[in-house]
């Protein structure tokens, strides 16, 4: 018999890297969207039909998930052997305004999904994964974060986070549920949205090759992160539920880059060489050499990459750590992606469609 599984949102990125990585391993699929979705459909068809890449079999269910009536009949019509509640967030376009960082995620609410697996009496046969964005520890990051089962609860004090991180620990505790936390550092493929800067950076320099945009526009070129490729990070998801027992861990490379880098990296892989001049607001990235036919529109002394105040977060952990050791200790997992071979990946993907987009435009 085929595995069954439920995937709460397959309209992002870690969704489909998700999605293709269990109808590949032979599992049954089936999704949850809401009817009102009207902008993550665009987005899902932009992801699903576009090119020849495989395209994941998925069954989907359009309702109304905060209904407990409607989620429970579901799982009891589909009887999951494993759930992930990804609870996608949902990003602003600008990170201007600090206010609305936070993000605002798509999932389930973990209790009613743990609820209603209770109350199908489906609680020792379903798994369960909880999905959470490493933003969780914004506040906290100072310190390296390995080991979740050791921390403190004080560490996710972010209310509704907190709240849904100790409800999967409990229900794991005190049913025995097969119920776990993944704390996902920042993820990323030629599917990310571009409210993240690394889709920014990637589709932004394609677009200033083909003559598209001039000048990209970030904001803290110091800040770091630990970037990963949500292929990667899918399949480290699905093994967290293939262990004897549950356990929370942290997904994440172990390994730091500055937004800097990663802009000098996917200029490289462009054929752009940068050197950046001058500090804080006024940095300024400027071409010093081109060294791929790909850039040849551009010229030595182009200013191409800027600091705009605007898209600067003051209320923010620049310099985001995370210890994968748990992971490569217990379950064996290792990241296969470099970010080399991420940032190759992100920039082609967009070098071939500012390529579409500048032809059309040409003959319109
Ligand atoms: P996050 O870690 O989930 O907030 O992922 P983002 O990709 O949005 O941001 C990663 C880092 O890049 C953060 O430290 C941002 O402050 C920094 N950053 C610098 N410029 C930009 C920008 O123009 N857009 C975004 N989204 N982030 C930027």
């Amino acid at each position: 018999m085929p595995k069954v599984a439920l995937i709460t949102s397959v309209t992002g990125q870690d969704g489909y890297y998700l999605a293709e990585l269990l109808s590949r391993k032979g599992y049954i699929v089936h999704s949850i969207n809401r009817h009102s979705s009207l902008l993550k459909k665009e987005h899902f068809e932009e992801i699903y039909q576009e090119g020849d890449k495989p395209c994941p079999d998925i069954h989907i269910h359009y309702g109304d998930w905060s209904d407990m009536t409607t989620l429970s009949r579901l799982l009891d019509q589909i009887c999951p052997d494993e759930i992930y509640n990804l609870g996608e967030a949902r990003r602003v376009i600008t990170c201007a305004d600090p206010a609305e960082y936070p993000n605002d995620l798509e999932g389930i609410a973990t209790l009613d999904m743990l609820e209603a697996i209770r109350r199908v009496g489906l609680e020792q046969r379903t798994r369960y994964y909880q999905a959470f964005p490493s933003g969780l520890y914004g506040l906290i990051s100072r310190m390296k974060l390995s080991d979740l089962a050791s921390s403190s609860p004080l560490l996710l004090n972010i209310g509704d986070k907190c709240r849904d991180y100790w409800a999967t620990v409990n229900y794991r505790e005190a049913f025995g549920m097969y119920a776990c936390n993944g704390i996902l550092f920042n993820n990323e493929s030629p599917y990310r949205s571009d409210a993240f800067v690394t889709r920014k950076i990637t589709r932004g320099l394609a677009n200033i090759t083909q003559g598209l945009q001039k000048c990209l526009y970030l904001g803290n070129l110091d800040a770091q992160r630990d970037w990963g490729h949500a292929r990667d990070y899918a399949k480290m998801q699905w093994m967290m539920l293939q262990q004897d027992q549950p356990e929370d861990f942290v997904i994440a490379t172990g390994v730091r880059y500055s937004v800097r880098q990663f802009v000098t990296f996917a200029a490289l892989e462009l054929g752009i060489k940068l050197r950046f001049e001058g500090k804080g607001v006024s940095e300024r990235g400027i071409v010093s050499a081109i060294i791929s036919p790909n850039a040849a529109a551009l010229k030595v002394g182009d200013v191409i990459v800027a600091v705009d105040p605007r898209f600067i977060r003051h209320e923010e952990e620049s310099k985001m750590a995370a210890d994968p050791t748990k992971a490569r200790k217990k379950l064996g997992w290792i990241p296969e992606t470099s970010l080399q071979d991420l940032v190759i990946e992100m920039v082609q993907a967009d070098l071939v469609a500012a390529k579409q987009r500048a032809r059309l435009e040409m003959h319109s």
